[in-house]
């Protein structure tokens, strides 16, 4: 009996902890039902663009642009953290030389980093040699803060460009594209009731898939907590994107 005796403590440990941890975020926190593990190569998702991610139908991944900025992070973490949910974010390399440390927290709270451009321009304006020095200054700025490395990129205003492409795919970078998007990023109705309405219509449209938002937008910032109950109220589970 005594050998039994051990496991069972060790269950009973485990189940104290985690229904802690469900205790923080509330018995009906939205959550994270999953981790999508991806290999390390050259990929591209989102049927904006490209293909669809390997989801069920349902599933949703959550990715945040543009920051991090120090006037929206903070909202944004503490949503995500009220709600359990993990999301992927698409920082700037600007962003992330002028703020590392906010870029250190998004990965401590858990969340997986990933590249969006150094400057954001629009690349398709810009000479090739120009890109490539984009995108050279923002693999330097990711690997100063992360010490590797990003395993995905975001191209800025999703305007891909060969030569930009091409050394992605040398490096064994997956790009992201979007499934769904809620519009935060132009002149729009950016009332939380208006970002709300118009991702819950495209979820249902898509059946789920990766959700683009800003967290770099204040009004984003501020409908989070809403967008999230949002998902949770039309019954989406969040999936987590990481890479080997
Ligand atoms: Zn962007």
């Amino acid at each position: 009996m005594k050998s039994l005796a051990l496991p069972w403590t060790l269950f009973l440990l485990f189940a104290a902890g985690s229904g802690s941890a469900a205790g923080a975020c509330g018995p009906d926190a939205l959550g994270t039902s999953r981790v999508l593990t991806l290999k390390h190569e050259y990929a591209a998702y989102g049927t904006v663009q490209y293909g669809p991610l390997p989801l069920q139908i349902g599933e949703v991944v959550l990715t945040f642009d543009d920051g991090p900025l120090p006037e929206t992070l903070d909202r944004v973490l503490q949503a995500l953290e009220a709600q359990c949910a993990k999301a992927t974010f698409f920082m700037t390399g600007a962003n992330l030389a002028k703020y590392p440390e906010l870029g250190q927290r998004v990965v401590r709270a858990g969340h997986t980093p990933a590249l969006h451009s150094f400057a954001h321009p629009s690349l398709k304006s810009m000479t090739t040699a120009a890109q490539l020095a984009d995108l050279e200054q923002g693999m330097q700025s990711f690997g100063a803060v992360f010490g590797h490395a990003p395993a995905a990129y975001r191209f800025p205003f999703l305007e891909e460009t060969p030569a930009t492409l091409a050394v992605l795919k040398e490096r064994k970078i997956t790009v992201a594209s979007v499934d769904v998007g809620i519009d935060d990023y132009k002149p729009n109705d950016m009332r939380s009731a208006a970002l709300v309405e118009r991702l819950v219509q495209r979820l249902h449209a898509a059946g789920g898939g990766i959700v683009l938002m800003h967290d770099a937008n204040a009004a984003t910032a501020e409908a989070l907590p809403a967008l999230l109950n949002a998902i949770r109220d039309n019954g989406y589970k969040v999936v987590q994107l990481r890479w080997e």
